[in-house]
């Protein structure tokens, strides 16, 4: 295990977000050379791979909201 619940900072994260839906929220990412974002599940996972059918739907809308976000650049 990588990592643990009681330690993963995006648990944890109470800050901005961009956009949201029910397994997923997405933050700004800042970077010096181009915008960019991160999607993180709600969900504590070590890995995509342990993600359920509907986190993966979610995860399919929130890169949609992704590339929508990051067209305006
Ligand atoms: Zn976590």
């Amino acid at each position: 295990m990588l990592t643990n619940q009681a330690s993963c900072k995006w648990c944890d994260h109470d800050g901005e977000t961009l956009a949201s839906n029910a397994s997923h929220y997405m933050v700004d990412k800042p970077h010096p050379t181009h915008p960019a974002v991160l999607v993180v599940s709600r969900r504590h996972v070590e890995s995509p791979f342990e993600m359920t059918p509907n986190e993966w739907q979610d995860l399919g809308d929130m890169l949609e909201n992704a590339r929508t976000w990051l067209a305006k650049f």
